[in-house]
C-alpha cells in the first residue's frame, strides 16, 4: 500500500502545469497577435500551415488547359493553388440533375472557381456548402417559382448551378458575368456573417467601407450617371457583393480606374493580391 501526501503528488506534475499554462499562455499572445496583424494590415498573417494535397496528371491539365487564372499563378501559388482544389473535390459532394453525368472537369472547375475567390483567404473552404447540384441547364427553383441559372441555399448547404451557364461565366471573360464567382461570393458573405474566424472578421470590415463609399455623394452620382454595375447589382446587399466580385474578377482594371476605392476595399476583403490583380 502506497500512501502519497496531496503534496507529493503534485510536485512531480508541477513543471507539466507550468508548461501547460504556457504554451496555453503563449497560444492566447500569438492569438491577439494575429488578430492585431489581420486588423493593421488588411491581410491575415499567413494563408497556409501545409500544402500536401495533389491532383491527378488529368486534373492538373484541366486547370493548365482551362482555367487560365491558375497559368498566371508563380509555382509556389500552383503547389497551393492544387492543394485547395484537392481538399474542395474531396470535401463537397457534386450531384448530377436531369440527368446530367458528372465528369471530373466540372468538378475540377467548379472547384477551382471557388478556390480562386477565396485564394487570398487563409478558410477557403466555404463551411456553408456541402452538396453542389449541377443541371445541365437553367432549371426551376421553388424559391420563388422561377427559372434560375445559380443558387445558393444556406438551409439544404447547397450550392445549385447551371453548368451550360456555369461555362459561359468563366469562359467569357471580359463580359463581367460569372455565375460561379457569384454564388460562391454569396456563400462567403452568408459565412462572413455567421462565423468570427480572421477571415469573417476581415470581410465585415471591409464590407463596411465599402457601403460607408456608397453613401459618399460623388461616388452616388458616378454610379448612377455611368450605370456602370448591372442593375441587378442593387436588389440587396447580397446580390452588390456578389455583382461586385464578378466585376472584379472580370475587368479589375476598368474597375480600378472607375471606382478606385471600391476596388481597394474589395481587393482588400478578398486579400486579393496575386496574379497581377
Ligand atoms: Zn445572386
Amino acid at each position: 500500500m502506497l500512501i502519497l501526501q496531496p503534496d507529493d503528488n503534485a510536485a512531480w506534475l508541477a513543471p507539466y502545469a507550468y508548461a501547460i499554462v504556457f504554451l496555453g499562455f503563449a497560444f492566447f499572445l500569438f492569438r491577439v497577435f494575429e488578430n492585431w496583424y489581420a486588423n493593421a494590415y488588411d491581410k491575415p498573417l499567413y494563408r497556409h500551415y501545409f500544402v500536401f494535397r495533389k491532383l491527378s496528371s488529368t486534373q492538373i491539365s484541366i486547370l493548365e488547359n482551362d482555367f487560365s487564372f491558375y497559368s498566371l499563378l508563380s509555382d509556389k501559388e500552383k503547389r497551393q493553388f492544387r492543394h485547395r482544389v484537392s481538399t474542395f473535390i474531396s470535401e463537397k459532394e457534386f450531384i448530377g440533375r436531369e440527368g446530367i453525368l458528372v465528369t471530373e472537369r466540372m468538378k475540377v472547375l467548379i472547384s477551382a472557381v471557388g478556390c480562386m475567390l477565396s485564394f487570398g483567404r487563409r478558410n477557403y473552404d466555404y463551411g456553408l456548402i456541402e452538396h453542389i447540384l449541377i443541371y445541365p441547364d437553367e432549371f426551376y427553383s421553388k424559391i420563388n417559382n422561377a427559372m434560375h441559372k445559380g443558387e445558393f441555399n444556406p438551409y439544404g448547404k447547397a450550392l445549385v448551378l447551371s453548368w451550360k451557364d456555369f461555362e459561359e461565366g468563366y469562359q467569357i471573360t471580359n463580359d463581367n458575368r460569372n455565375l460561379g464567382i457569384h454564388e460562391f461570393m454569396h456563400a462567403m458573405q452568408l459565412e462572413a456573417q455567421k462565423s468570427r474566424d480572421l477571415d469573417s472578421t476581415r470581410f465585415a470590415k471591409q464590407f463596411q467601407n465599402i457601403l460607408m463609399q456608397l453613401t459618399h455623394k460623388e461616388v452616388k452620382d458616378k454610379l448612377d450617371e455611368t450605370k456602370y454595375f448591372r442593375a441587378y447589382a442593387f436588389t440587396n446587399q447580397y446580390e452588390f457583393m456578389a455583382v461586385l466580385a464578378e466585376y472584379f474578377i472580370e475587368s479589375p482594371k476598368d474597375f480600378k480606374s472607375h471606382f478606385p476605392k471600391l476596388y481597394s476595399y474589395t481587393q482588400k476583403l478578398l486579400n486579393f493580391r496575386f496574379a497581377g490583380y
